[in-house]
């Protein structure tokens, strides 16, 4: 008895972004790249800028979040 998988279609008008990326900027180094998932109002995030990528200095700084 074989049960034949069922499917499901979906189209660009069931996206949604559901991750807000946040344009960072390197205070030591100006490199700017984007975050996922840094944009709690009131927090404080601690980001190393990675020299593994791009051309980031590896420093580490802090960002603070807020609604403006
Ligand atoms: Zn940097």
């Amino acid at each position: 008895m074989s049960k034949k998988m069922k499917e499901i279609y979906r189209t660009y008008a069931d996206t949604e972004v559901s991750v807000l990326a946040t344009s960072i900027q390197c205070p030591y180094c100006g490199m700017e790249w984007q975050e996922d998932d840094m944009s709690e109002c009131g927090r404080t995030y601690e980001i190393t800028c990675d020299d593994e990528w791009e051309d980031g200095c590896g420093k580490t700084f802090k960002m603070h979040f807020d609604a403006s």
